[in-house]
């Protein structure tokens, strides 16, 4: 018997093998050639009413033309926000008369019982003497006190909840900060502001600008950002207003050493760079910026309704505040350098059993020694408790998020190909697990004991072989089912769709030449692109060329398809106008070999732009174009993939067809959940069909206005699909990032007609799954397609008791199509500990695994339940948990402080990042769709990528010596942080901000901008001019970096301090409130803390 026929013997552990997909297909014994599609398929036989055969379209240019002409229809104003990038253009509405900020309708008030127990200390750190193994974070939060200061009529920096007396304004429940015309308002940007947009502003436009709220900061004087009053009374530690560039990111508040007490004066500030691991704590003063310990906004209290709302008639106390330094709570930026200090340089060996892996932070390398490498797999918990019980009480959420597909980086092994012949893979009789290090051979080798559920189970006379005298196999290192914690096999004819292998997947592109996508420069863009891209197709290790097929479609209200057969001389294009009974006009000539009809394709491409440059039709259809890729799939028999560009919302009579439902006044009101379902079922109905196919299907969305993203990436959400969104597409600004999202998301790796299946040894099962993907019954996750970037997450419960000894184990199986056509199995295991004790569950979590949980879990939850409910049951989960530790792991201490496990402290502050995203407490400039759109993103992001996205990172350019290349450290993501005389840049995994301050040397404006002085920089610019200096390249270097880092392009924002973008830019500093009323990472934590007493009282 032979193993693994094409890759060399294994030796232990594996070395590096031909990269994933090397795979030689020779070893593959029983592949059959590439299969052809059927020239007998019944719907196209004979005569097919409803569409007609034109002539080649070079010989006669008459698109389909219906519709009104395009003047003033389909232009709305263009929603810029974070997702859709920006022009300087939508930035100049003007300021306006106040705009008074209503009570939220069922806003909870939080914090007023902060209020309460006054102690007149300073923030104390009292010593604790933590466990050897678990540090806590202790703080003296019980005197924190946050006064309510009224909120000024007209804020610059904040639409502040007002005094009560402002309750009674404004009809609509949001303001609206002018940095955003909102479609749904029917507000468009000033006519005049044409400039930064040219070519996007409607025809005609006769809706007047109302309500634009933002007042544009006084600028000069020192910054004082978000202060609005004098040094609140009782503040122990407020600098002077000077401004002073060295900011300090100080030491997380570590295991304290015994003996530590913070009261008094701060001491000196400490050197700009991080002074590493100094273990005592040190509370400093590190504002430049003046008294900012105080409240940071002028919200009347922690949390926008609390305190000085209602209850408290008259102007509130100024009671004396005792606020918590910033310092003095956990750090992200601290335990993030802390883990790469500790963790960073030693492989990650995956051998143990229930090993908590470095963060994702970290660059660190995984060796593969029998457990699934946490690229793979990461857990909310390495160690789970043993009993139900355990578990309700700690609240724990135990989670695994689990990216089958996951990319190495080129040093790390790609998971071997096991081949075992006609038999196939070897799996326990019972549970059918498959075979891996986990099973226990008995009875000399002759039978194996399953892990998951302890079937005995026969070795096959083929897999048999002799135990050593510690009863493991003698061949257990040769064979990486037995060694390792992923691998492949390949899959026998068994595992294939009705006993046949696979055809070789297909990509079929369909591309909206209405109008807009006509008007804008898309379909000329992206054909003269795909004219060279489909060089580069995905394919298989050492395969010349792409085994995939491809096939085009234009569309507006009718579709066209094109015969691209390379035995023509012109392409022939077949018009379906019958939308409402969708079929392929044609089978041969449709799907072709790139290679073969290179000329017809490239004759294509060069004349569909030419064929529909005078076209006036604006209207769209849309299920009947996915349905029309999948149906082609299905003729020809494949899998494959739908590239659809689409530009409007639907409105074509045919089905699928939508309405424009925006209505932002749901927002805060039980029906604001309509806003993230789709409008019809259609769509749902549509996707089901093409998971059956193999269909998946990825939408790249071009939209002027509300298009509906919430039922439109439906298909692509189900189907495991990609959703990508350009508002305002305009060739100039835009073509960098669509290109680059393009040719990323065509060469990738994708896995076709995938299922995945989550075993578990007997105590725990996989009980409910998260991402983009559908389930047809509770325990199959369906994906049309799977690639590289996307992450299933599951949640387990217990179903029995679980021993320590044991542990518990899991295994996922993927079985999937490669791009080639060949069917196989990937398998990842992963062993975690059990515990009796809570302690070893807190000992062994990862927050920001939590977080991707809980973030999901929230995201999901906004579908079928009010937003404030789900911000509401987050907060009482993180509580519970918090308190749970307190109660039971915890050394006695005094009620007043905060204890955290050291795994979790920074729970709070990433979970207030959660709860104050754009999905669950939106801006004003947050479109319905942004939120649609995140909210989809989110559900299949990876670790890293939550992990960024809720707390983006914040890079100082100029701290470091400008020779040093090397990533400078983060500061935390708040005002407070920025240096005037600093740059930053920004990301959170699809934003990229550079951010200047407004007393940066003129040389480095210079050699950054290539312009003599700060006023001279364009606000708004999306491109670095190329200097020939140090500084400039760095700078360049770091943002090709962060680019590559991520897997969607980051279009830079050029953002100058105190000007009209920055409210874009304080958006993502998340430390610190925001407008839409997201509490501060202080006051949150201080919420957290009233929270935890209450459930400990
Ligand atoms: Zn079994």
């Amino acid at each position: 018997m032979n193993v693994n026929q094409s890759a060399p013997p294994v030796p232990p552990f594996g070395q590096p093998q031909p990269v994933y997909l090397g795979h030689h297909q020779s070893s593959y014994g029983g592949q059959p050639g590439p299969t052809t599609a059927p020239t007998s398929y019944g719907a196209y036989n004979g005569p097919v009413p409803g569409y007609q055969q034109t002539p080649p379209p070079g010989v006669s240019r008459a698109p389909p033309s219906s519709g009104a002409p395009p003047a003033s229809t389909a232009q709305g104003p263009c929603g810029q926000t974070a997702y859709g990038q920006f022009g300087q253009g939508d930035v100049q509405n003007g300021p306006s008369s106040t705009v008074q900020m209503q009570r939220l309708p069922g806003y909870q008030p939080f914090g007023s019982a902060i209020l309460a127990p006054v102690v007149s200390q300073p923030a104390v750190l009292q010593p604790y003497g933590p466990p050897p193994t678990s540090a806590q974070v202790t703080a003296q939060l019980a005197g924190m006190q946050i006064s309510g200061t009224v909120a000024p009529a007209s804020p610059p920096s904040g639409l502040g909840y007002g005094p009560p007396t402002s309750l009674a304004s404004a009809s609509g429940s949001f303001p609206n900060s002018g940095l955003y015309g909102s479609y749904p308002q029917g507000q468009a940007p000033p006519l005049g502001q044409a400039q930064g947009h040219p070519g996007t502003q409607p025809p005609q436009r006769s809706v007047p600008l109302q309500a634009s709220s933002f007042t544009p900061p006084a600028s000069g004087g020192p910054r004082m950002p978000s202060m609005t009053g004098p040094p609140l009374p009782g503040q122990s530690f407020g600098g002077p207003p000077v401004s002073q560039p060295n900011h300090v990111s100080s030491p997380a508040p570590q295991a304290l050493p015994p003996g530590t007490q913070m009261t008094g004066p701060p001491g000196p500030p400490l050197p700009p760079m991080h002074s590493s691991q100094q273990p005592g704590y040190q509370l400093q003063q590190n504002g430049s910026f003046g008294p900012t310990r105080g409240p940071q906004s002028n919200y009347g209290s922690p949390y926008p309704g609390a305190a000085t709302f209602g209850s408290q008639p008259g102007p509130p106390q100024p009671l004396p505040p005792k606020r918590l330094d910033p310092d003095a709570i956990p750090s992200p930026i601290q335990v993030i350098e802390d883990d790469r200090n500790n963790r960073g340089s030693e492989p990650f060996v995956t051998g143990v059993r229930g090993q908590v892996p470095p963060l994702v932070t970290t660059n660190f390398l995984v060796k593969d020694q029998g457990n699934a490498s946490p690229r793979y797999i990461r857990c909310t918990s390495y160690n789970i408790p043993c009993t139900s019980d355990m578990a309700k009480q700690a609240q724990v959420p135990l989670a695994a998020v689990i990216k089958p597909l996951a990319r190495l980086p080129p040093e790390e092994a790609s998971p071997y190909v096991v081949d075992h012949g006609e038999s196939g893979p070897l799996r326990c009789n019972r549970c059918k697990a498959y075979m891996c290090p986990f099973m226990q051979f008995v009875e000399g080798g002759r039978r194996f004991q399953c892990c998951f559920c302890s079937c005995i189970n026969d070795v096959p006379p083929q897999y048999f072989q002799h135990l050593d005298h510690t009863g493991k196999r003698v061949d257990a290192y040769d064979r990486p089912e037995l060694s390792l914690g992923s691998y492949e096999f390949l899959a026998t004819v068994d595992y294939c769709k009705n006993n046949k292998f696979p055809s070789p997947p297909a990509f079929i592109f369909m591309i909206d030449v209405s109008y807009n996508a006509i008007r804008s420069g898309l379909v000329r863009l992206l054909c003269e692109e795909l004219k060279s891209l489909l060089d580069f197709l995905p394919r298989e290790g050492g395969a010349e060329e792409s085994a995939i097929r491809v096939g085009f479609v234009t569309y507006n209200k009718v579709l066209h398809f094109y015969n691209v057969k390379s035995s023509l001389a012109q392409p022939q294009m077949m018009v379906v106008s019958d939308v409402g009974d969708m079929f392929v006009p044609l089978l041969d000539g449709f799907l072709v070999n790139v290679n073969e009809s290179q000329a017809v394709i490239t004759s294509l491409l060069d004349q569909i732009p030419e064929m529909f440059a005078d076209t006036r039709e604006t209207e769209t259809v849309f299920a009947p174009v996915i349905q029309a890729g999948m149906e082609a799939l299905k003729a020809a028999e494949c899998a494959g993939k739908l590239f659809l560009f689409h530009t409007s919302l639907p409105i074509a009579e045919a089905p699928g067809k939508l309405k424009n439902r925006d209505d932002r006044k749901l927002i805060n009101t039980d029906k604001e959940k309509t806003l993230f379902q789709p409008q019809t079922g259609a769509y749902q109905t549509l996707a089901k069909e093409c998971v059956a196919q193999g269909c998946c299907v990825d939408l790249f969305l071009f939209p002027n206005q509300y298009v509906d993203v919430a039922t439109l990436s439906v298909v692509p959400q189900l189907t495991g699909g990609s959703v990508y969104k350009y508002a305002c597409f305009q060739v100039e600004n835009d073509q960098e990032r669509f290109l680059s999202d393009l040719r990323r998301d065509v060469q990738k790796v994708v896995g076709f007609d995938a299922v995945m299946r989550v075993r578990t040894s007997t105590g725990i099962r996989a009980v409910d799954f998260f991402g983009a993907f559908y389930m047809n019954n509770t325990t199959d996750v369906e994906l049309a397609g799977l690639d590289g970037d996307k992450t299933v997450t599951v949640e387990f419960k217990h179903d029995d008791r679980l021993n320590e000894e044991n542990g518990a184990l899991m295994q996922c199986a993927l079985l999937y199509t490669s791009c080639a056509g060949q069917r196989r199995l990937r398998i990842h295991n992963l062993a975690l500990n059990c515990c009796t004790q809570l302690a070893d569950l807190y000992r062994n979590c990862e927050t920001d695994t939590l977080i991707n949980y809980m973030a999901k879990f929230a995201y999901r939850g906004v579908l079928s339940s009010p937003v404030k409910t789900v911000r509401d049951t987050l907060i009482t989960q993180c509580a519970q948990i918090l308190a749970c530790y307190r109660k039971n792991c915890a050394s006695p201490s005094s009620a007043g402080q905060l204890i955290l496990p050291e795994c979790m402290k920074l729970l709070p502050v990433y979970l207030n990042c959660v709860l104050k995203s754009d999905v669950l407490q939106p801006g004003a400039e947050v479109t319905t769709d942004d939120r649609a759109y995140v909210r989809q993103l989110v559900t299949s992001m990876d670790v890293a990528e939550t992990n960024v996205f809720f707390y983006p990172r914040l890079l100082p350019l100029t701290k470091s010596p400008i020779e040093n290349t090397t990533e400078p450290p983060a500061v935390r993501a708040s005002e407070e942080r920025l240096s005037n005389g600093d740059i930053y840049l920004l990301e959170n995994g699809l934003n990229l901000f550079l951010w200047v301050g407004a007393s940066v040397q003129q040389g480095v404006v210079q050699s950054l901008f290539g312009v003599s002085s700060f006023s001279q920089i364009t606000s708004g610019l999306s491109v670095l001019p190329v200097l020939d200096n140090l500084l400039s390249k760095k700078v360049q270097g770091l943002i090709d970096s962060l680019r590559a880092q991520r897997s969607r392009y980051m279009k830079l924002i050029v953002v100058k301090q105190e000007d009209k973008l920055e409210t874009l830019f304080k958006h993502f500093l998340v430390e610190d409130k925001s407008l839409s009323g997201g509490a501060s990472y202080v006051d949150f934590l201080c919420h957290m803390h009233k929270e935890i007493r209450q459930l400990l009282s």
